[in-house]
């Protein structure tokens, strides 16, 4: 029997508790508030009730469950490393999911380092995945600020700071293993451990970025890299952002592939950081207005004092002319610390209106400008504290609020921004926290037809989103963004 769950979580019935529990045995069916409470809050403190935790440890176990959650009309969501940001991983507030957690797939990580690549079990963590593939040289080059599990950031096809050299995760992915919400729970491999092949339709990239509404990835073959020995990292210092665009492609010109990050950070983004967050080392006496971490990355055959002599002379016109104010290098992850740190700044100084948006590369700083003098006129308590990729064109466009922000500026900065030719979700994914925005934003046709993709790849009701057009008769979450 179903031991008792809390009041908003709807229970598990008897037989669907008793099927899960004779499938992955009942230490790893959980229906008590204590045990559940770490599956139902994601990277943004997004808050759900699921009914159960389901912890599968095999491509079996996730087939068997599929089918059978089919027979109690059960509706599963796909966790892997729960730090996603759009609340596509967790349950709804009503407590109908039951959340299939992927953390024990974690059993499979065999490396190929002739073919350059790893066929890994979708609930390794990326950090267990790199700290393996150093034995090698080799990485995952995706880089973030978070440790994610391989199946979710499949999934939500992860950018990061690296996008600039690496891509996206759908850029690395050779081959995908899927459990089908078909309600058989049939098991398809797509791809192969090939770094070239066009012998079939590449149905893999499907699921990249499907955000765990078509299916459940077991298991992938990743492509992997060389790991860089030789690295300098650079802060730029700005006293405006005109600049900035331009000094990207000098940088592109002389430096090739070898330019790794190119990141943006506002002053007022870096001191939330430096201000909460005592283990970061504060680069400049004074914060700039605007600064640009730069990585230059590469093999044995370079070395880090010609990379700084190299990057130093690039940018010695820009610092006679007063372009770039101050220069700070640094061979160690200081640098990256400060970078990687100020989501965690960001939260510590107030409520976060997060907006992960991007434009066309050359309009970053306009439209940044535009937003600015908009936002400050509609909305003057709040607080730009911005930061992104900006080498690929990705905007973290984050406004703090010391009291309850007001609602209607998500959908204001995300208008704005496709009207402007650009993304309201770069890298994040779709979910519950932009669902609104998927529909208005989205071509009907395009709705109409990625509604046709998922009913047919997935028949069975799978993950939060409903890539359709919105229909009265489904019960997907939407939530006003
Ligand atoms: C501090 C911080 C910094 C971040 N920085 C970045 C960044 O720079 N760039 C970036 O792109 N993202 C960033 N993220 C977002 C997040 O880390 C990524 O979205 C991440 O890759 C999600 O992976 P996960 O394993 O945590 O997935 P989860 O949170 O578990 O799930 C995310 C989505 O994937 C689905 N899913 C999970 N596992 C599976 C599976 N096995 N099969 C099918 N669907 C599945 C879920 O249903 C959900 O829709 C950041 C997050 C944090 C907290």
């Amino acid at each position: 029997m179903s031991p008792n769950v809390k009041m908003n979580a709807k229970p598990l019935s008897d037989p669907a508790y008793e099927v899960f529990c004779s499938i992955v045995g009942a230490a790893h069916v959980l229906v008590i508030d204590d045990d559940k409470i770490r599956y139902e809050c994601d990277g943004r403190a997004n808050r759900g009730s699921a009914a159960a935790v389901v912890r599968p440890e095999s491509t079996a176990q996730v087939s068997s469950l599929l089918a059978s959650g089919a027979d109690y009309g059960i509706t599963f969501v796909p966790q892997s490393g729960n730090t996603g940001l759009v609340g596509s991983g967790i349950a709804n507030e009503s407590g109908d999911h039951v959340v299939l957690s992927l953390d024990r797939l974690n059993g499979v990580m065999n490396f190929d380092p002739a073919n350059r690549s790893v066929r890994v079990s979708a609930g390794v963590r990326l950090s267990e995945l790199n700290a393996a593939a150093a034995v090698y040289g080799l990485t995952f080059p995706i880089d973030l600020g978070a440790d994610p599990a391989i199946g979710g950031m499949i999934a939500t096809n992860t950018g990061g700071a690296r996008f600039l050299r690496y891509g996206d995760v759908r850029r690395n992915v050779m081959a995908v293993e899927v459990v089908l919400a078909d309600g058989h729970g049939s098991v398809v491999n797509l791809g192969r451990d090939l770094w070239k092949d066009n012998s079939f339709l590449d149905l893999k990239n499907l699921f990249v970025g499907s955000s765990g509404s078509l299916g459940v990835v077991t298991a992938a073959t990743l492509a992997l890299q060389p790991m860089n020995t030789t690295r300098t990292t650079a802060m730029l210092a700005f006293h405006n952002t005109h600049q900035i665009a331009p000094l990207l492609l000098e940088l592109e010109k002389h430096f090739g592939a070898l330019l790794s990050a190119f990141e943006g950070i506002s002053a007022s983004a870096m001191n939330a950081a430096l201000d909460h967050i005592p283990r970061l080392r504060r680069p400049f006496a004074d914060t700039p207005l605007y600064t640009v971490l730069v990585e230059l990355a590469g093999g044995a055959a370079l070395n880090a004092d010609w990379l700084e002599e190299q990057l130093a002379h690039i940018l010695s016109d820009s610092i006679a002319d007063g372009t770039i104010t101050d220069v700070v290098t640094d061979r160690r992850n200081d640098l990256w610390a400060i970078r990687h740190a100020l989501p965690e700044g960001l939260r510590a100084k107030g409520s976060v209106i997060a907006c992960d948006i991007s434009l066309p590369r050359g309009q970053v700083f306009e439209f940044r400008d535009q937003m600015i003098a908009a936002i400050g006129s509609r909305w003057p308590d709040l607080e730009l504290c911005d930061f992104g990729h900006i080498g690929d064109g990705g905007l973290h466009f984050n406004l703090v609020s010391q009291k309850e922000p007001p609602a209607e500026v998500k959908s204001f900065i995300f208008t704005q921004t496709v009207k402007a030719g650009g993304s309201f979700s770069a890298e994040h994914g779709i979910g519950p926290n932009n669902i609104n925005a998927y529909h208005q934003h989205t071509d009907f046709n395009g709705l109409q037809l990625a509604g046709r993709v998922q009913r047919t790849v997935a028949p069975q009701r799978i993950g939060r989103v409903d890539f359709g057009p919105r229909s009265g008769s489904n019960n997907f979450v939407s939530v006003q963004c």
